[in-house]
């Protein structure tokens, strides 16, 4: 199985997975970069699998259903160009010979929805849209803080070994973000030394995986007595894990 991040917009990954015959996609803001990978590897395209409402995710839909007939899947609880195949909490894709998980992880959008499948290529793999992204999470458009750390926790309870497909190029500023936080982490220094390095050589950051991310996303580890401390000097009224979270996405939604 081949997974590919094809680029979109300025920061955009479109995931393509492959077996050198058929072919799924998720979240394709648009249609191009898709039918063109498509056409290159010779692949029919059998899944288009989208995460949540925003355009830059769905924006290609329509023409990728139109010019090959591919089932689209997405959320049940949002309002997604039809026709789709609605998925909700439990529910199952099959598709390329690999059952993929729906999980609902609401926060960036109301209904936002993650695909998880145990095993590909001998790991298991997450698509997670804009829920998280490497060294950070998605801004709370429609969710609350408690609801996007519930998601947030149900996602860091997938095995270490998870392969993360976020939907975004963000890593470099997340971990600007996530060295103020805690400038103490020594995993986490070194992860940002690793992706300056990679972002130099004009190569992505992505997937990453659920191990190294519990170690340096502070999104994660918003329990921890550090991360904890470090919310509180930026707002010293931030009591309970919730409000903790809170302030820290609100901490980030400021910071240059
Ligand atoms: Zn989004
Ligand atoms: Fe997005």
């Amino acid at each position: 199985m081949k997974l590919i991040p094809l680029p979109a917009f300025s920061d955009n990954y479109i995931w393509l997975l492959h077996d050198e015959r058929h072919a799924l996609v998720v979240d394709p803001g648009d249609a191009q970069p898709v039918l063109a990978a498509l056409q290159k590897f010779n692949l029919q395209l059998q899944a288009i699998l989208v995460t949540h409402h925003h355009p830059d995710h769905t924006g290609g839909v329509a023409a990728l259903r139109e010019a090959t007939g591919a089932t689209v899947y997405g959320p049940q609880h949002e309002v997604m160009p039809e026709p789709l195949t609605r998925l909700g909490q439990g529910a199952q894709v099959q598709s390329l010979g690999l059952r993929l998980d729906v999980l609902e992880v609401p926060g960036h959008t109301a209904g936002h929805i993650a695909f998880y499948c145990a095993d590909v290529n001998g790991a298991p793999l997450l698509f997670c849209g804009d829920t998280l992204f490497s060294a950070g999470c998605g801004r709370l458009f429609e969710g609350t803080p408690a609801q996007m750390l519930a998601s947030l926790d149900s996602l860091a309870a997938l095995p270490d070994a998870t392969q993360i497909c976020c939907a975004h190029e963000y890593t470099l500023s997340n971990l600007k973000f996530a060295c103020a936080v805690e400038p103490g982490n020594a995993a986490l220094s070194d992860y940002a030394a690793a992706a300056q390095r990679l972002r130099a050589a004009q190569q992505g950051t992505l997937p990453s995986n659920l191990l190294l991310e519990r170690r340096i996303n502070p999104f994660l580890r918003s329990r921890q007595p550090d991360v904890i401390r470090a919310v509180r000097a930026f707002d010293a009224s931030a009591q309970g894990e919730v409000a903790v979270f809170a302030a820290l996405r609100q901490w980030k939604n400021e910071f240059q």
